[in-house]
């Protein structure tokens, strides 16, 4: 069924795509009823989504535990160095064990810190045993997450809809983590708007119309050809302000850092949301590509801080995109998982969703204590 469209919508050739599962409904795929039944605008009612999406983390274990599996993998031999460990051992099993973790992607400086405490706390005689070893480096490795990355929950503000910003290179997985994101939230009963702000690729809206008819999600996308992105996303912040959705989701177009005019629009796509409604959008997800490991972490760090040589005087401006996470995809064709732990270390900014798969089930939440036991199991 068609929804009226607002004539804020139509006069600017914003069309609102209905999807084929009943839109308007908030229950979804399977379930009879919404499970996350408070409405937005109640206290806390983002507050305990984001604490709801994370403890179902904790009880879909599994899914994390097979995405990881390249990356365990690797890691195996961890394992059989330490059932045979004994003392005189100590320096070729710790260098071994730093191999291990190097092609893991663990980073050079992780490692190193890693081992050389492990090498003081075993020849100090605090750690006795294989299997104490093996706890007190699980252990550190939780340390580091929770250190630098530990607010991993979805941080949707107060105000409703809550507006969240996809952003990141081409192929990284920005459409797809969107799309997984709108399901997961659906299935809490949460009332979700996608908006098509990859304005820059065609296929890019159709993309996206699949996935929201996929998940029974609404969507704004831009009628004409080379509409602006800023412009798309501002009217479907709108229109979710004034339809009562709890939700704003919005795709962008992917850039590299060195592109300024697209860091640009990026930017004019942040003041336009913020103009509809202040203080959004409240999260910037940046969406990484698991499978190139620590090749990330340049591209992850200059996205952030971009600096822009601005014409014609040639002054520097830092402009910043403000990622208030990240989300780490591919990590099921990855052997690589330990950038997991590079990247939240040197950005020190949370992981908030992994993607471990190609279907609609498979972001999962990050939690770092499932995922230290998926990697070294
Ligand atoms: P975008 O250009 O950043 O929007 O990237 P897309 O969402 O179009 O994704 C690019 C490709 O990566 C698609 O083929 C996706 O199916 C695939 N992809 C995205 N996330 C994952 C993931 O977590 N695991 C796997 N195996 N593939 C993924
Ligand atoms: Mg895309």
């Amino acid at each position: 069924m068609a929804t009226p469209c607002p004539s804020f919508l139509s006069t600017l050739s914003l069309r609102s795509k209905p999807s084929l599962a009943q839109p308007h409904r908030l229950v979804s795929t399977g379930l009879s009823k919404p499970r996350f039944t408070c409405r937005a605008g109640q206290t806390g009612f983002f507050t305990r989504l984001g604490r709801l999406i994370k403890e179902k983390a904790k009880s879909d274990v599994d899914k994390l535990f097979s995405g990881f599996s390249k990356t365990r993998d690797n890691l195996a031999v961890i394992d059989e160095l330490l059932l045979y460990w004994n003392l005189a051992d100590t320096d070729r099993v710790l260098d071994e064990l730093e191999e291990a973790l190097l092609v893991s992607d663990f980073g050079p400086k992780i490692t190193i810190k890693i081992v050389e405490t492990l090498r003081e706390d075993i020849l100090s005689g605090k750690l006795k045993s294989g299997s104490e070893i093996k706890d007190a480096l699980k252990k550190s490795v939780l340390d580091l997450l929770n250190t630098k990355g530990n607010k991993t929950e979805l941080q949707l503000g107060f105000r409703k809809p809550a507006v969240i910003m996809v952003v990141g290179v081409n192929g990284g997985g920005k459409t797809t983590s969107l799309g997984k994101l709108a399901h997961r939230l659906k299935s809490e009963g949460v009332k979700v708007l996608m908006a098509a702000g990859d304005t820059f690729r065609a296929a890019a809206s159709d993309q996206l119309e699949i996935w929201a008819e996929r998940t029974g999600c609404e969507i704004v996308v831009s009628e004409g050809e080379k509409a602006k992105a800023s412009s798309v996303l501002s009217q479907a912040v709108k229109r979710g302000k004034e339809q009562g959705y709890d939700v704003v989701l919005c795709d962008t177009s992917g850039r590299l850092h060195t592109n300024y005019s697209l860091m640009e629009e990026l930017i004019a796509c942040k003041k336009a949301v913020a103009k509809v409604l202040p203080g959004a959008p409240n999260e910037i997800l940046q969406v990484l590509d698991g499978t190139t490991g620590l090749n990330m972490l340049p591209q992850a760090r200059e996205f952030n801080d971009v600096i822009f040589p601005s014409i014609p005087f040639y002054i520097e401006m830092v402009k910043v995109v403000g990622i208030t996470g990240l989300i780490l995809t591919k990590l099921d064709g990855s052997a690589r998982g330990g950038c997991v732990v590079s990247v939240v270390d040197e950005l020190g900014i949370p992981v908030k969703f992994v993607g471990v798969g190609e279907g609609v089930e498979d972001l999962q939440p990050f939690d770092a204590e499932a995922f230290v036991d998926a990697i070294f199991s």
